[in-house]
């Protein structure tokens, strides 16, 4: 079976799919890195020069709500954003080289499932995500 692709996610959560906002889609998940809006602006003007600022927000805020993409806090730039996979997961994000790494929820289940019983809550997501530094980069920072 095929993945689905961006344009089914956003039809799946009910949003527009319209050529602006799969071109975000794609540019995002060709970095592999996570972008500002600006960044992504900047890219897509460099492919095709009609795309506007507030339609890249739009597109984004679009991505967002159906899960294709992801907003993250970032030291000193404020929020970048990150292309997902369908399965839910959550970031590893380093604040020194700007690599997000993805691990799957089966790490969080353990919190998760003891919240629940403690709480009585019914948890339906769970938005966890972690700031530090990869391996690599804390390898360095113990090496100099
Ligand atoms: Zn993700
Ligand atoms: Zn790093």
């Amino acid at each position: 079976m095929r993945r689905p692709g961006a344009a089914d996610r956003l039809r799946a959560a009910g949003e527009r799919v319209t050529p602006q906002r799969l071109a975000v889609a794609d540019a995002l998940a060709a970095s592999g890195q996570p972008l500002t809006a600006e960044e992504l602006l900047r890219r897509l003007r460099g492919r095709r020069a009609a795309i506007g600022r507030a339609t890249v927000f739009r597109a984004l805020e679009a991505l967002v709500g159906a899960g294709v993409a992801r907003r993250l806090e970032l030291e000193g730039h404020g929020s970048a954003y990150v292309a997902c996979p369908a399965e839910h997961h959550h970031h590893l994000a380093c604040m020194e080289c700007g690599r997000v790494l993805e691990i799957d929820e089966t790490y969080l289940r353990g919190i998760a499932e003891r919240v629940a019983s403690d709480t009585g809550f019914v948890i339906d997501d769970a938005r966890v995500d972690f700031y530090g530094r990869c391996s690599a980069c804390a390898a360095a920072s113990r090496a100099s």
